[in-house]
């Protein structure tokens, strides 16, 4: 099997990643869904044009939210904020009707692939938004979230993130509340970021298998953001899946690299957040950050280390529960696979490891669409 045979394998397959953070770039750089970019000038590795090039169907964007104060105001706040990235995806998605369309079913992959047209799905990353109130779940499924993850990196109502100090053991008392209500909604329940001890919760309570929508494996790369074995076994006995991320500190330790750190230390210091920048200061900013890349490149793992997780987690929890979610926009890139144009690098890897055929759809899109439509079969109607 050589190189271009992969490719055509790649793009025979329906492919899926329950990752990317593109709305992040669409609010920040803006980019336009339907131009191309350079990966190494504007921040960002998802478009339509390189989904096309890279055989990418359908992609789940992240509705990330930073976790602030918990009190009344800022849930409303932030409830709001992430209304507006709802509509932010809306609006870079809808001049795009032939070449990319919203989804919100199990199936809305497959047959839109069948169409030429790319599924955009949308998942909540950080159970924030909804505060202390049921109701605000709901509400977001309406809108069309069809995953949440329960928590990103500090502690929220809901349960302890795995980068934060141990707050309620696990789930709090609500948390229970919301994955029963999720499981109520036909909405996939994402472990991604949760501390352990809130993954054991969430297995015990959830009547639905759960999803780690981007997270790798802790035997290989010991960050506490990664699934250990145990956790790997009870999420596939659950019927889970676990969805390889590829952000370097996730898949391999990063090698120090001070000069990069501090010339990057520099350019924030002079520049604050990009977001405020006027659009010519925006493009100064970007030549100096390209500069900043080609003078002290980032030192990114490999294809080969990225599918090392994936041998493992086969090996760990089976061929039936794993997936990908790259993480693209948020962090995720590899050496050999710097932006979704290059994914069926990965597809060519797992093929010189004999992966089968079958086995490379189930992790491309096989084994998520057995869990979103299992979670869908659940939803009780009322
Ligand atoms: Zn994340």
């Amino acid at each position: 099997m050589n190189l271009n045979d992969a490719i055509a394998f790649h793009k025979s397959i329906l492919t899926i990643d329950t990752h990317v953070d593109t709305p992040l770039p669409i609010k920040r750089e803006p980019i336009d869904l339907g131009q191309r970019y350079d990966p190494f000038f504007y921040k960002s590795k998802l478009d339509l044009p390189r989904m096309d090039a890279g055989g990418l169907d359908a992609a789940f964007f992240a509705v990330w939210t930073p976790q602030g104060l918990r009190n009344d105001s800022a849930h409303a706040a932030i409830k709001q904020s992430a209304l507006d990235i709802i509509e932010d995806i809306h609006r870079s998605v809808n001049p795009y009707p032939k070449r990319a369309r919203l989804a919100f079913n199990s199936g809305d992959a497959e047959k839109f692939q069948e169409q030429g047209i790319h599924a955009i799905y949308m998942g909540l990353e950080n159970g924030y938004p909804i505060g202390t109130d049921l109701a605000n779940l709901d509400l977001f499924y309406e809108k069309g979230i069809r995953y949440m993850t329960l928590c990103h990196t500090k502690n929220n109502e809901i349960c302890d993130s795995s980068t934060d100090s141990s707050e309620y053991g696990g789930l709090s008392p609500f948390g229970y509340e919301v994955v029963e209500r999720m499981n109520d909604l036909g909405m996939m329940v994402d472990v991604s970021h949760l501390s352990d001890a809130a993954v054991e919760d969430v297995l015990n309570v959830s009547r639905a298998p759960i999803i780690a929508s981007h997270s790798c494996a802790q035997a290989l790369c010991d960050h506490p953001r990664n699934i250990n074995d145990d956790l790997l076994k009870k999420i596939a006995m659950n019927g889970g899946v676990i969805q390889l991320c590829i952000l370097t500190d996730y898949v391999r330790t990063p090698a120090d690299n001070p000069l990069r750190d501090s010339a990057r230390a520099a350019l924030k210091e002079k520049w604050g957040d990009m977001e405020f920048l006027s659009e010519a200061d925006k493009d100064i900013y970007r030549q100096e950050r390209y500069k900043i890349n080609q003078d002290f490149p980032l030192i990114l793992p490999t294809v080969a280390d990225a599918v090392n997780h994936i041998d493992h987690m086969v090996q760990i929890a089976g061929i039936d529960h794993v997936g990908i979610g790259s993480d693209f926009d948020g962090g995720g890139a590899l050496s050999d696979c710097y932006d979704v144009s290059e994914i069926p690098n990965i597809t060519f890897e797992l093929l010189k490891r004999g992966y089968s055929k079958i086995d490379i759809e189930k992790i491309w899109s096989g084994n998520i669409l057995r869990v979103f439509e299992a979670v869908e079969k659940l939803k009780i109607n009322s």
